[in-house]
């Protein structure tokens, strides 16, 4: 592979303008102390920051070999990770103007996270969803309506989370002064994919100053899973100059074949899509390729650009988890660490199983877990094949 430059953005012109003023707003908040101290206030007094670092001392017993440390983003408000750049980019919102955030969601998470920091902030939510995806996502559309957005149907295509993207620009090109566009990941044209890592590398700058304080050294890896890669940039962009190896775990689903699993190490391409240049899993004609994860935040074709320069620098090393691999994975660790972490989240804790064996005793791992397992229960008790769980679901329909 020739050496490439990810990223960029590829819009229609008519964006240009709406998103050079998100870079001057994004610059001038960096550098200024109003913004910092309010994004650090609502992270800790919202959000709940910093999120624990937890020495899971029986599963490293268990593994029998690197100290394993587990960062618990689950522990944010609303349960995950996404929180933090849905507030960076409320605020940014607010500072230019902007009366309404507006967002995409597929399974509902990215939606959550936006409707709780609109409601937090005062501003008008709509949220663009399939229509297939809304019946499939009944819980979080209630969250979000219970939350005051408003949840719009998208009905063409595949009435999935392609086309509530499509709706979604479509809304925003018609009113650029009004919306701001809350993207849910480290993806997206410029400035995007840098200002969500930039709000979530604080997840990597906690991890090292909790770690110093129990250990006086750096981990030896960081592991995190990937979808659009937010939380696992997150976790790694504070240790990028340093002497730590840097993970990331991707949808591995059920196979290898086209339409089986997410993982652009398996099979992504360059190419250029939703703004973006990076990696993506897709045809010879360039279109989307079908993909397939047991869950829905690593369910996505596109890595975002500044992992595939650092996997294409080779400072990232990609690799995958299977479904059955994640749920076996989430049950050794509820069972072990007292931690029921989400299905996402579940491929890092995989991988940990795989290589904390193979590392010596006194080396230390981190693996990012991105989310809690609550949103989770109906897939989990469905893997799981709980037959009582089913018994239950029959009785509160018929309660209803
Ligand atoms: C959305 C989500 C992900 C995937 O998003 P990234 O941008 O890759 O971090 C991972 N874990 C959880 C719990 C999520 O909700």
């Amino acid at each position: 592979m020739t050496h490439e430059t990810f990223g960029g953005a590829y819009v229609p012109e008519m964006l240009w303008k709406t998103l050079q003023d998100l870079i001057a707003a994004f610059e001038n908040a960096k550098k200024d102390k109003v913004f910092q101290a309010e994004f650090a206030d609502l992270l800790k007094n919202f959000s709940g920051r910093p999120t624990p670092l937890i020495f899971a001392e029986r599963a490293t017993k268990r593994l029998g070999g690197a100290k394993v440390y587990l960062k618990n983003e689950g522990a944010n408000h609303t349960g995950a990770h996404k929180i933090t750049h849905c507030l960076g980019q409320g605020l940014l919102a607010k500072r230019l103007g902007k009366k309404m955030i507006i967002a995409e969601t597929g399974a509902g998470q990215h939606g959550v996270a936006t409707a709780t920091v609109a409601a937090k902030l005062g501003l008008e939510c709509i949220v663009f969803m399939g229509s297939e995806d809304i019946r499939r996502q009944r819980p979080n559309v209630f969250l979000m309506e219970r939350l005051g957005a408003k949840v719009v149907p998208v009905e063409y295509g595949s009435k999935t989370l392609k086309d509530a993207v499509n709706e979604a620009l479509k809304f925003w090109m018609e009113n650029l002064d009004k919306a701001h566009y809350c993207i849910g990941s480290v993806l997206g044209p410029k400035p995007y994919p840098e200002m969500n890592r930039y709000f979530q590398s604080i997840i990597g700058r906690e991890i090292r100053s909790e770690l110093q304080e129990r250990e006086a050294k750096l981990p030896n890896a960081v592991i995190a899973c990937v979808g659009g890669g937010s939380n696992a940039i997150g976790s790694f962009h504070d240790f990028i100059k340093d002497d730590v190896r840097l993970i990331g775990v991707e949808a591995g689903g059920v196979g290898k074949k086209v339409g089986q699993h997410a993982s652009r190490k398996i099979a992504g391409r360059v190419g250029i899509f939703q703004g973006y240049k990076s990696l993506f899993l897709q045809t010879d004609d360039g279109q989307i390729s079908p993909t397939h994860s047991i869950s829905a935040g690593l369910d996505y074709p596109g890595l975002g650009p500044e992992l595939a320069d650092l996997y294409q620098e080779a400072r990232l090393e990609l690799t995958y988890a299977l479904d059955k691999e994640a749920v076996a994975a989430v049950d050794f660790f509820a069972k072990s660490e007292g931690v029921i972490s989400a299905l996402e989240s579940a491929h890092a804790l995989a991988e940990v199983r795989k290589v904390a064996p193979k590392m010596p005793k006194d080396s230390i791992i981190v693996a990012t877990i991105s989310g809690r397992g609550d949103k989770d229960l109906f897939n989990f008790a469905r893997a799981f094949k709980d037959k009582s769980f089913r018994d239950f679901l029959k009785d509160e329909y018929e309660r209803y």
